[in-house]
């Protein structure tokens, strides 16, 4: 789980510039997620071999009617309460303002760590005119221009010195309810693929499977909850734990055992400003950090919007195996018009997974709830499904056969071998001769069949690249 850093400071101060910088190298993959491209909340930075979640909370736009302090307060609220490491960003151009004053004052009264950034520097002159700042009574202050890109490795390292400790896999395989057979470094140094029995079947075990039910305020998710605790065969076991996120709820069904991860029970214990629920956001990156399943609920009423996006944008990007469940199926009864054009945009919504089943139903009425877990169950079985080094092999060469890898730049892409390196998702690691050569949709077309016929129907598989000359 990677730790959260919260931008903030006022609009227009260049929060957002800065965020793209900070999360560009995960661009190419983000990139084309439906909705995260005009308004992305959250991007993943990596640096040198931390990963950090950044928050935009410019992102989370105030309801209209509200004062613009009231924004900047709500988003500092929400970032002292759900932030691991703030980053305070001030306007360099338009000189210190008294608002930056105050948000200094409260950042200073919060236990976490605030990073002082002065932005639109945009030369190393205009950092003696902007040494007004020094006024915000802090130690260090960072000159940046977000837009050129000055000052950005001193910040990248402060940012570093700040984290957390981590506890991450190596590799940045984000697994972290994974587990890694075998480093794909020490793989990509061998001529023959590695054979079945290097890997520990015992790798395979786990002892509950950890589903997160996330979606926006309203949706049903109580609802949901209660359905499924109350349901036949259904033992709710313990006393739920409480996390700073979420409430975990084991639960045992014959001699399955589940760990809900619910999002919806908890209500915001601080004062937190109206119009700000979105800090749910938050919470449900952190629930779905820790899931292996990640049921996006979202209903027929309202259709999916672009905070549904988001979230299905993170699970995604977090390689999380999905199941959409679309409730409230009822209010559409008999608006057969109505219900293609919602399964129209759900499926634009998963073109990016299209491995992600959708159920379809109503919690009030009853219906489709006893279909949740065993889907759960069918998919957890893919997700942490062992494939065959030989069957793997097999595929690439058939894939190959089919589309020819075509080249980037001069080089012509060579693939050695194919291996999986690690469950939760399925990780298979290509040794090539050189990683750049590998086209995005080329990618794109081995994942896809690496999972049709190493039958991951319904979950994700991640491949990884490692270079061999
Ligand atoms: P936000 O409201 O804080 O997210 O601010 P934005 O990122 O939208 O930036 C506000 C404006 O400042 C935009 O017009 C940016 O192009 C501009 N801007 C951002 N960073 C810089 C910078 O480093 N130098 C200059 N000159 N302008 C910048
Ligand atoms: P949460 O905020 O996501 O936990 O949502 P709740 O479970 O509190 O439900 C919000 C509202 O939606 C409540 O008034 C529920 O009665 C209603 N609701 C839940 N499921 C359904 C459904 O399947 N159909 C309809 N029409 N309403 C539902």
């Amino acid at each position: 789980m990677s730790a959260i850093m919260a931008i903030v400071g006022r609009p227009n101060v260049g929060k957002s510039t800065l965020f793209n910088r900070l999360t560009r190298t995960r661009q190419a993959l983000v990139h084309d997620l439906p909705g995260v491209t005009r308004d992305r909340l959250y991007g993943r930075a990596i640096i040198d071999d931390r990963q950090v979640t950044v928050i935009d909370t410019g992102g989370f736009d105030p309801p209209a009617d509200q004062p613009f302090a009231a924004e900047v307060h709500a988003q500092i609220a929400m970032a002292m309460e759900e932030a691991d490491l703030i980053l305070f960003v001030c306007d360099g151009r338009a000189g210190l303002n008294p608002a930056d004053l105050e948000i200094a004052t409260r950042l200073r009264r919060s236990q976490k760590p605030v990073i002082h950034a002065v932005n639109k520097i945009d030369g190393p002159r205009q950092e003696d005119e902007a040494s007004e700042f020094f006024a915000l009574g802090v130690e260090k202050l960072h000159f940046i221009s977000a837009a050129h890109g000055y000052g950005m490795s001193d910040l990248a390292d402060d940012i570093l010195a700040h984290l957390p400790p981590d506890d991450e896999l190596t590799e940045r395989l984000e697994t972290p309810g994974g587990a890694v057979f075998l480093s794909p470094s020490r793989l990509a140094e061998r001529d023959e693929p590695p054979e079945d029995e290097d890997i520990d079947p015992k790798r395979l075990a786990v002892d509950e499977i950890r589903v997160a039910l996330i979606g926006r305020p309203n949706v049903g998710k109580s609802s949901l909850l209660n359905a499924l605790f109350g349901g036949p065969r259904v033992v709710v076991s313990d006393v739920p734990g409480t996390t700073r996120d979420a409430v975990d709820t084991p639960i045992q069904v014959g001699d399955k055992k589940y760990v809900i991860i619910d999002t919806a029970g908890i209500r915001r214990r601080g004062k937190v400003a109206p119009g700000i629920e979105k800090a749910g956001v938050f919470r449900s990156l952190r629930a779905i950090d820790r899931a292996h399943v990640v049921v996006a609920m979202m209903e027929a009423g309202e259709g999916v919007t672009d905070q549904d996006l988001h979230l299905i944008g993170a699970a995604m990007e977090q390689n999380r195996a999905l199941i959409v469940v679309m409730n409230k199926w009822d209010l559409l009864a008999g608006d057969e018009r109505r219900r293609k054009q919602l399964d129209a945009r759900l499926e634009e919504a998963l073109r990016f997974a299209p491995w992600a089943p959708v159920l379809r139903l109503s919690v009030l009425k009853g219906r489709g709830v006893d279909k949740i877990l065993p889907l759960v169950d069918q998919i957890f079985a893919q997700y942490n499904s062992r494939l065959g080094t030989g069957r793997l092999n097999q595929v690439l060469e058939q894939a190959q056969i089919k589309h020819t890898p075509p080249s980037v730049g001069s080089r012509r892409l060579k693939i050695y071998y194919a291996a999986q390196v690690a469950v939760r998702p399925p990780t298979v690691a290509l040794v090539v001769n050189d990683p750049k050569a590998v086209h995005f949709s080329y990618r794109r077309f081995l994942t896809n069949e690496f999972r049709k016929a190493m039958g991951l129907e319904q979950s994700p598989l991640k491949l990884i690249l490692r270079g061999r000359s």
